[in-house]
Protein backbone atom coordinates (compact mmCIF):
# COMPACT_ATOMS: atom_id res chain seq x y z
CA UNK A 1 0.00 0.00 0.00
CA UNK A 2 1.15 3.20 -1.24
CA UNK A 3 0.25 6.41 0.93
CA UNK A 4 0.83 10.09 0.30
CA UNK A 5 0.95 12.31 3.24
CA UNK A 6 0.15 16.33 2.79
CA UNK A 7 0.33 18.89 5.19
CA UNK A 8 -1.47 22.09 3.57
CA UNK A 9 -0.69 26.01 4.47
CA UNK A 10 -1.93 28.79 3.15
CA UNK A 11 0.75 29.30 0.87
CA UNK A 12 2.18 26.19 1.21
CA UNK A 13 2.02 22.01 0.41
CA UNK A 14 4.43 19.56 2.15
CA UNK A 15 4.88 16.21 0.74
CA UNK A 16 6.20 12.52 1.59
CA UNK A 17 5.06 9.44 0.12
CA UNK A 18 5.46 5.99 1.89
CA UNK A 19 5.34 2.58 0.42
CA UNK A 20 3.61 1.16 3.76
CA UNK A 21 5.30 -2.55 3.04
CA UNK A 22 8.50 -1.34 4.64
CA UNK A 23 7.40 2.46 5.63
CA UNK A 24 10.08 3.75 3.47
CA UNK A 25 10.07 7.11 2.26
CA UNK A 26 9.94 6.64 -1.60
CA UNK A 27 9.86 10.50 -2.42
CA UNK A 28 9.26 13.88 -0.47
CA UNK A 29 9.69 17.89 -1.31
CA UNK A 30 7.53 20.91 -0.72
CA UNK A 31 5.72 23.65 -2.56
CA UNK A 32 6.38 27.00 -1.41
CA UNK A 33 4.84 30.36 -2.29
CA UNK A 34 1.93 29.23 -3.78
CA UNK A 35 -0.14 31.92 -5.87
CA UNK A 36 2.73 33.50 -6.81
CA UNK A 37 4.45 33.80 -10.40
CA UNK A 38 7.67 32.38 -8.68
CA UNK A 39 6.54 29.50 -6.57
CA UNK A 40 9.16 27.04 -5.80
CA UNK A 41 8.48 23.49 -6.31
CA UNK A 42 10.96 20.49 -4.90
CA UNK A 43 10.58 16.96 -5.26
CA UNK A 44 13.41 14.94 -4.00
CA UNK A 45 13.47 10.69 -4.77
CA UNK A 46 14.98 8.09 -2.49
CA UNK A 47 17.04 7.04 -5.64
CA UNK A 48 18.50 10.27 -5.22
CA UNK A 49 16.01 12.02 -7.84
CA UNK A 50 15.61 15.80 -7.50
CA UNK A 51 13.38 18.26 -8.93
CA UNK A 52 13.63 22.06 -8.24
CA UNK A 53 11.87 24.79 -9.93
CA UNK A 54 11.14 28.14 -9.81
CA UNK A 55 7.64 28.45 -11.68
CA UNK A 56 4.25 29.77 -11.28
CA UNK A 57 1.55 28.01 -9.42
CA UNK A 58 -1.54 29.00 -9.27
CA UNK A 59 -3.13 27.52 -6.31
CA UNK A 60 -3.81 24.02 -4.15
CA UNK A 61 -4.90 22.78 -7.56
CA UNK A 62 -2.25 23.11 -9.47
CA UNK A 63 0.56 22.18 -6.57
CA UNK A 64 -1.36 18.80 -6.42
CA UNK A 65 -1.53 18.52 -9.91
CA UNK A 66 2.62 18.84 -9.83
CA UNK A 67 3.31 17.02 -6.90
CA UNK A 68 1.58 13.81 -8.82
CA UNK A 69 3.07 14.70 -12.02
CA UNK A 70 6.81 14.15 -10.23
CA UNK A 71 5.84 11.33 -8.76
CA UNK A 72 4.72 9.57 -11.92
CA UNK A 73 7.54 11.92 -13.92
CA UNK A 74 9.39 8.97 -16.24
CA UNK A 75 12.85 10.19 -15.53
CA UNK A 76 12.36 11.22 -11.76
CA UNK A 77 8.81 9.35 -10.91
CA UNK A 78 8.63 6.97 -8.43
CA UNK A 79 5.54 5.14 -9.64
CA UNK A 80 4.32 4.25 -12.94
CA UNK A 81 0.42 5.93 -12.75
CA UNK A 82 -1.83 7.78 -9.72
CA UNK A 83 -3.89 4.20 -9.89
CA UNK A 84 -1.03 3.22 -7.34
CA UNK A 85 -1.67 5.40 -4.34
CA UNK A 86 -3.96 3.87 -2.09
CA UNK A 87 -5.00 7.13 0.08
CA UNK A 88 -3.76 10.12 1.17
CA UNK A 89 -3.39 11.33 4.23
CA UNK A 90 -3.29 15.07 5.34
CA UNK A 91 -2.45 17.08 8.79
CA UNK A 92 -5.17 18.78 9.98
CA UNK A 93 -4.48 21.48 12.75
CA UNK A 94 -7.43 21.58 14.57
CA UNK A 95 -9.99 19.11 15.71
CA UNK A 96 -11.72 21.04 17.75
CA UNK A 97 -14.04 18.37 20.43
CA UNK A 98 -15.40 17.00 17.79
CA UNK A 99 -12.14 14.87 16.57
CA UNK A 100 -10.63 12.37 19.01
CA UNK A 101 -8.79 10.31 16.59
CA UNK A 102 -7.76 10.26 12.82
CA UNK A 103 -10.80 9.73 10.66
CA UNK A 104 -11.89 9.39 6.51
CA UNK A 105 -12.95 12.44 5.28
CA UNK A 106 -15.84 12.72 4.28
CA UNK A 107 -18.85 14.58 3.66
CA UNK A 108 -19.79 14.92 7.41
CA UNK A 109 -16.26 15.34 8.22
CA UNK A 110 -15.80 18.16 5.92
CA UNK A 111 -18.97 20.08 6.82
CA UNK A 112 -17.29 19.90 10.67
CA UNK A 113 -13.84 21.14 9.62
CA UNK A 114 -15.71 24.15 7.78
CA UNK A 115 -17.52 24.85 11.47
CA UNK A 116 -14.48 24.45 12.85
CA UNK A 117 -12.74 27.21 10.92
CA UNK A 118 -13.42 30.06 13.14
CA UNK A 119 -11.22 28.43 16.18
CA UNK A 120 -8.38 28.36 13.62
CA UNK A 121 -8.73 31.25 10.46
CA UNK A 122 -5.28 30.35 9.81
CA UNK A 123 -4.92 27.22 9.55
CA UNK A 124 -8.12 25.04 8.51
CA UNK A 125 -9.32 26.52 5.18
CA UNK A 126 -6.15 25.52 3.52
CA UNK A 127 -6.18 21.59 4.88
CA UNK A 128 -9.71 21.72 3.54
CA UNK A 129 -8.75 23.38 0.36
CA UNK A 130 -6.30 20.40 -0.07
CA UNK A 131 -8.79 18.04 0.48
CA UNK A 132 -11.06 19.27 -1.97
CA UNK A 133 -7.48 19.76 -4.57
CA UNK A 134 -6.94 16.02 -3.86
CA UNK A 135 -10.61 15.00 -4.55
CA UNK A 136 -10.53 16.92 -7.65
CA UNK A 137 -6.76 14.97 -8.75
CA UNK A 138 -7.43 11.92 -7.29
CA UNK A 139 -11.19 11.22 -7.69
CA UNK A 140 -12.53 8.09 -5.38
CA UNK A 141 -8.94 7.67 -3.62
CA UNK A 142 -9.78 7.81 0.26
CA UNK A 143 -8.52 10.82 1.98
CA UNK A 144 -7.48 10.35 5.94
CA UNK A 145 -7.23 13.34 8.08
CA UNK A 146 -5.10 13.55 11.02
CA UNK A 147 -5.54 16.19 13.83
CA UNK A 148 -2.75 17.83 15.86
CA UNK A 149 -5.22 18.33 18.44
CA UNK A 150 -7.05 14.57 18.65
CA UNK A 151 -3.95 13.41 21.21
CA UNK A 152 -4.51 15.61 23.60
CA UNK A 153 -8.44 15.18 23.89
CA UNK A 154 -7.89 13.24 26.93
CA UNK A 155 -7.13 16.05 28.80
CA UNK A 156 -9.04 16.15 32.18
CA UNK A 157 -11.43 19.36 32.75
CA UNK A 158 -9.07 20.29 35.32
CA UNK A 159 -6.59 20.91 32.75
CA UNK A 160 -8.11 21.92 29.86
CA UNK A 161 -10.56 24.32 31.00
CA UNK A 162 -9.81 28.63 31.55
CA UNK A 163 -10.79 29.66 34.94
CA UNK A 164 -13.19 32.39 32.94
CA UNK A 165 -16.52 32.61 33.36
CA UNK A 166 -18.08 29.22 32.22
CA UNK A 167 -20.34 30.49 29.86
CA UNK A 168 -17.37 31.18 27.30
CA UNK A 169 -16.51 27.56 27.10
CA UNK A 170 -19.95 26.66 26.76
CA UNK A 171 -21.31 29.24 24.31
CA UNK A 172 -17.98 29.55 22.26
CA UNK A 173 -15.85 26.45 23.24
CA UNK A 174 -13.13 28.33 24.43
CA UNK A 175 -10.36 25.95 25.76
CA UNK A 176 -7.36 24.62 25.95
CA UNK A 177 -7.00 22.17 22.79
CA UNK A 178 -3.50 22.11 22.60
CA UNK A 179 -1.62 21.56 19.17
CA UNK A 180 1.72 19.34 18.04
CA UNK A 181 -0.43 16.12 18.86
CA UNK A 182 0.80 14.07 16.52
CA UNK A 183 4.43 14.83 17.06
CA UNK A 184 4.02 14.15 21.35
CA UNK A 185 2.15 11.27 20.06
CA UNK A 186 5.08 9.58 17.84
CA UNK A 187 7.79 10.36 20.77
CA UNK A 188 5.66 9.20 23.66
CA UNK A 189 4.32 5.89 22.11
CA UNK A 190 7.99 5.32 21.13
CA UNK A 191 9.90 6.31 24.47
CA UNK A 192 7.41 3.67 25.89
CA UNK A 193 8.36 0.57 23.78
CA UNK A 194 11.90 1.81 24.19
CA UNK A 195 11.82 2.27 28.40
CA UNK A 196 9.66 -1.18 28.40
CA UNK A 197 6.33 -1.50 29.62
CA UNK A 198 5.64 -0.28 32.70
CA UNK A 199 2.60 0.54 34.40
CA UNK A 200 1.63 4.53 34.57
CA UNK A 201 4.31 5.65 32.88
CA UNK A 202 4.48 9.14 33.43
CA UNK A 203 6.04 11.26 30.73
CA UNK A 204 6.88 15.22 29.80
CA UNK A 205 7.62 15.08 25.82
CA UNK A 206 8.69 18.63 24.62
CA UNK A 207 8.85 19.44 21.37
CA UNK A 208 10.53 22.34 20.74
CA UNK A 209 11.13 23.94 17.62
CA UNK A 210 9.93 27.28 15.48
CA UNK A 211 6.55 26.26 17.70
CA UNK A 212 6.84 24.77 20.75
CA UNK A 213 5.00 22.73 23.21
CA UNK A 214 5.51 20.23 26.51
CA UNK A 215 2.68 17.52 26.83
CA UNK A 216 2.52 15.39 30.32
CA UNK A 217 1.50 11.80 28.96
CA UNK A 218 0.22 9.50 31.54
CA UNK A 219 0.09 5.59 30.59
CA UNK A 220 -0.01 6.81 26.97
CA UNK A 221 -2.14 9.63 27.46
CA UNK A 222 -2.21 13.00 27.48
CA UNK A 223 -2.71 14.61 30.58
CA UNK A 224 -1.54 18.29 30.15
CA UNK A 225 -0.20 20.50 27.07
CA UNK A 226 1.36 24.26 27.01
CA UNK A 227 -0.13 25.03 24.22
CA UNK A 228 -3.69 26.01 24.46
CA UNK A 229 -6.92 27.53 22.40
CA UNK A 230 -4.54 28.79 20.33
CA UNK A 231 -1.01 27.58 19.43
CA UNK A 232 0.39 31.21 21.37
CA UNK A 233 0.32 29.90 24.68
CA UNK A 234 2.87 28.34 26.97
CA UNK A 235 6.46 28.19 25.81
CA UNK A 236 8.98 31.02 24.43
CA UNK A 237 9.26 30.25 20.50
CA UNK A 238 10.93 31.13 17.47
CA UNK A 239 8.20 34.32 17.34
CA UNK A 240 5.72 34.29 19.88
CA UNK A 241 5.69 35.01 22.70
CA UNK A 242 4.07 31.69 25.03
CA UNK A 243 2.98 32.92 28.36
CA UNK A 244 2.16 36.54 29.10
CA UNK A 245 0.13 38.52 31.84
CA UNK A 246 -2.95 38.80 29.50
CA UNK A 247 -3.21 42.31 31.27
CA UNK A 248 -0.13 43.62 29.69
CA UNK A 249 -2.40 43.34 26.09
CA UNK A 250 -4.91 46.65 26.94
CA UNK A 251 -2.44 48.37 28.48
CA UNK A 252 0.10 48.02 25.48
CA UNK A 253 -2.81 48.37 23.06
CA UNK A 254 -3.35 51.80 24.48
CA UNK A 255 -0.30 53.32 25.23
CA UNK A 256 0.93 52.13 21.49
CA UNK A 257 -2.00 52.94 20.19
CA UNK A 258 -2.19 50.17 18.23
CA UNK A 259 -5.00 47.64 16.71
CA UNK A 260 -6.25 44.39 18.20
CA UNK A 261 -4.65 42.94 14.56
CA UNK A 262 -1.49 44.71 15.61
CA UNK A 263 -1.07 43.17 18.98
CA UNK A 264 -1.59 39.73 17.85
CA UNK A 265 0.97 40.31 15.24
CA UNK A 266 3.16 41.23 18.09
CA UNK A 267 2.92 38.24 19.79
CA UNK A 268 2.68 35.63 16.92
CA UNK A 269 5.46 37.33 14.82
CA UNK A 270 7.92 40.01 16.50
CA UNK A 271 8.05 37.60 19.87
CA UNK A 272 9.58 35.17 21.64
CA UNK A 273 13.37 34.31 20.48
CA UNK A 274 13.38 37.53 17.70
CA UNK A 275 11.70 39.97 20.27
CA UNK A 276 13.71 39.22 23.14
CA UNK A 277 17.40 39.23 20.84
CA UNK A 278 16.39 41.25 18.27
CA UNK A 279 18.35 39.52 16.58
CA UNK A 280 16.80 36.11 15.10
CA UNK A 281 13.73 33.68 15.65
CA UNK A 282 16.35 30.67 14.53
CA UNK A 283 18.03 28.88 17.66
CA UNK A 284 21.64 28.31 15.54
CA UNK A 285 21.79 31.85 14.87
CA UNK A 286 20.87 32.83 19.08
CA UNK A 287 23.53 29.92 20.36
CA UNK A 288 25.94 31.21 17.80
CA UNK A 289 25.37 35.41 18.70
CA UNK A 290 25.93 33.92 22.75
CA UNK A 291 28.95 32.37 22.35
CA UNK A 292 30.35 35.42 20.91
CA UNK A 293 29.01 37.72 23.85
CA UNK A 294 26.19 39.22 22.93
CA UNK A 295 23.80 39.60 26.06
CA UNK A 296 20.56 39.66 24.28
CA UNK A 297 20.90 35.95 22.47
CA UNK A 298 21.94 34.87 25.91
CA UNK A 299 19.18 36.46 27.64
CA UNK A 300 16.90 35.02 25.08
CA UNK A 301 18.44 31.55 25.35
CA UNK A 302 18.28 31.91 29.41
CA UNK A 303 14.75 32.53 29.32
CA UNK A 304 13.82 29.77 27.17
CA UNK A 305 15.74 27.59 28.97
CA UNK A 306 13.84 28.79 32.17
CA UNK A 307 10.71 28.70 30.66
CA UNK A 308 11.09 24.74 29.49
CA UNK A 309 12.50 24.37 33.71
CA UNK A 310 9.11 25.76 34.75
CA UNK A 311 7.01 23.53 32.08
CA UNK A 312 9.21 20.03 33.20
CA UNK A 313 8.02 20.92 37.17
CA UNK A 314 4.88 22.06 36.67
CA UNK A 315 4.31 18.72 34.83
CA UNK A 316 6.11 16.46 36.89
CA UNK A 317 4.09 18.25 39.82
CA UNK A 318 0.92 17.43 37.37
CA UNK A 319 1.19 14.24 37.44
CA UNK A 320 3.35 13.33 40.95
CA UNK A 321 6.52 12.10 39.58
CA UNK A 322 7.84 12.00 35.81
CA UNK A 323 9.84 8.73 34.75
CA UNK A 324 10.86 9.63 31.07
CA UNK A 325 11.26 13.02 29.49
CA UNK A 326 11.76 13.36 25.56
CA UNK A 327 13.49 16.01 23.43
CA UNK A 328 12.19 16.09 20.26
CA UNK A 329 11.87 19.18 17.25
CA UNK A 330 14.23 21.09 15.95
CA UNK A 331 16.16 22.49 18.63
CA UNK A 332 14.94 19.58 20.71
CA UNK A 333 17.09 17.55 18.83
CA UNK A 334 20.10 19.17 17.84
CA UNK A 335 20.90 21.26 20.91
CA UNK A 336 22.86 19.82 23.10
CA UNK A 337 23.65 23.14 24.79
CA UNK A 338 19.90 23.55 25.86
CA UNK A 339 19.38 19.94 26.84
CA UNK A 340 22.55 20.31 29.06
CA UNK A 341 21.46 23.35 30.96
CA UNK A 342 18.15 22.56 31.67
CA UNK A 343 18.66 18.95 32.66
CA UNK A 344 21.76 20.20 35.54
CA UNK A 345 19.13 22.64 36.34
CA UNK A 346 16.93 19.52 37.57
CA UNK A 347 19.22 18.14 39.58
CA UNK A 348 16.63 17.82 41.84
CA UNK A 349 14.76 15.05 40.38
CA UNK A 350 17.68 12.99 39.86
CA UNK A 351 18.36 13.27 36.63
CA UNK A 352 22.08 12.70 35.67
CA UNK A 353 23.38 13.38 32.15
CA UNK A 354 25.36 11.04 29.83
CA UNK A 355 27.19 13.99 28.02
CA UNK A 356 29.09 11.92 25.76
CA UNK A 357 25.52 10.45 24.49
CA UNK A 358 23.90 14.09 25.02
CA UNK A 359 26.96 15.17 22.19
CA UNK A 360 26.35 12.24 20.13
CA UNK A 361 24.50 13.95 17.34
CA UNK A 362 25.15 10.98 14.49
CA UNK A 363 23.05 8.51 16.42
CA UNK A 364 19.77 10.22 16.37
CA UNK A 365 17.53 8.02 18.65
CA UNK A 366 18.98 7.60 22.16
CA UNK A 367 19.65 7.71 25.87
CA UNK A 368 21.29 10.97 27.00
CA UNK A 369 20.72 10.69 31.18
CA UNK A 370 22.98 8.74 33.10
CA UNK A 371 22.95 4.73 34.19
CA UNK A 372 22.34 6.33 37.74
CA UNK A 373 19.47 8.51 36.93
CA UNK A 374 15.79 9.00 38.37
CA UNK A 375 14.51 9.80 35.54
CA UNK A 376 15.57 8.66 31.77
CA UNK A 377 15.88 11.31 29.84
CA UNK A 378 15.78 10.82 25.66
CA UNK A 379 16.46 12.49 22.51
CA UNK A 380 13.70 10.98 19.77
CA UNK A 381 13.30 12.61 16.46
CA UNK A 382 9.82 13.00 16.01
CA UNK A 383 7.97 11.41 12.62
CA UNK A 384 4.66 12.73 12.14
CA UNK A 385 4.15 12.07 8.57
CA UNK A 386 4.50 8.60 9.98
CA UNK A 387 1.96 8.35 11.92
CA UNK A 388 -0.40 9.73 9.61
CA UNK A 389 0.30 7.37 6.87
CA UNK A 390 0.17 4.37 9.56
CA UNK A 391 -3.38 5.85 10.73
CA UNK A 392 -4.58 6.42 7.52
CA UNK A 393 -3.52 2.56 6.40
CA UNK A 394 -5.13 1.37 9.40
CA UNK A 395 -8.74 3.39 8.42
CA UNK A 396 -8.47 1.94 4.83
CA UNK A 397 -7.83 -1.60 5.31
CA UNK A 398 -10.95 -1.17 8.37
CA UNK A 399 -12.46 0.56 5.60
CA UNK A 400 -11.85 -2.65 2.83
CA UNK A 401 -12.92 -4.84 5.62
CA UNK A 402 -16.08 -3.41 6.73
CA UNK A 403 -16.90 -3.54 2.47
CA UNK A 404 -15.65 -7.37 2.47
CA UNK A 405 -18.01 -8.10 4.92
CA UNK A 406 -20.82 -6.29 3.77
CA UNK A 407 -19.95 -7.80 0.43
CA UNK A 408 -22.15 -11.87 0.80
CA UNK A 409 -25.22 -9.39 2.01
CA UNK A 410 -25.10 -7.25 -1.19
CA UNK A 411 -24.89 -10.37 -3.07
CA UNK A 412 -27.72 -11.83 -1.76
CA UNK A 413 -29.82 -8.75 -2.14
CA UNK A 414 -29.43 -8.35 -5.92
CA UNK A 415 -32.54 -8.62 -8.00
CA UNK A 416 -31.55 -11.71 -10.36
P1 LIG B 1 11.49 22.92 13.55
O1 LIG B 1 10.40 23.94 13.63
O2 LIG B 1 11.18 21.68 14.34
O3 LIG B 1 11.95 22.64 12.16
O4 LIG B 1 12.77 23.56 14.30
C1 LIG B 1 13.38 24.73 13.85
C2 LIG B 1 14.31 25.23 14.95
O5 LIG B 1 15.33 24.24 15.20
C3 LIG B 1 15.04 26.52 14.59
O6 LIG B 1 15.04 27.41 15.69
C4 LIG B 1 16.46 26.03 14.35
O7 LIG B 1 17.40 27.03 14.65
C5 LIG B 1 16.56 24.90 15.36
N1 LIG B 1 17.72 24.07 15.07
C6 LIG B 1 17.94 23.30 13.97
N2 LIG B 1 19.19 22.76 14.03
C7 LIG B 1 19.76 23.23 15.17
C8 LIG B 1 21.04 23.06 15.80
N3 LIG B 1 21.97 22.30 15.24
N4 LIG B 1 21.26 23.67 16.98
C9 LIG B 1 20.33 24.44 17.55
N5 LIG B 1 19.10 24.66 17.01
C10 LIG B 1 18.82 24.06 15.84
Amino acid sequence: MKILVLNCGSSSVKYQFLDMQDEKVLAKGKVERIGMDDAIFEYKGSAGQEIKEVTPILDHNVAVRKVLAALTDKEHGVISSPDEITAVGHRVVHGGEAFSGSVIIDHEVKRTLRALFDLAPLHNPPNLTGILAVEAALPGVPQCGTFDTAFHSTMPEVAYLYALPYAMYKRHKVRRYGFHGTSHRYVSERAMQLMGPRPNLKLITCHLGNGSSLAAVMDGKSVDTSMGFTPLEGMIMGTRSGDVDPGVFPYIMSREEISMAEISSMLNKHSGLLGISGISSDMRQIEEEMENGNPRAKLAFDMLEYRLRKYIGAYAAAMNGVDGIVFTGGIGENSPVLREKVLRNLSFLGITLDEVANLDRARGERRISGPDSKVEVWVIPTNEELVIARDTRDLVLQMQQGKDQREPDLVGTTAD
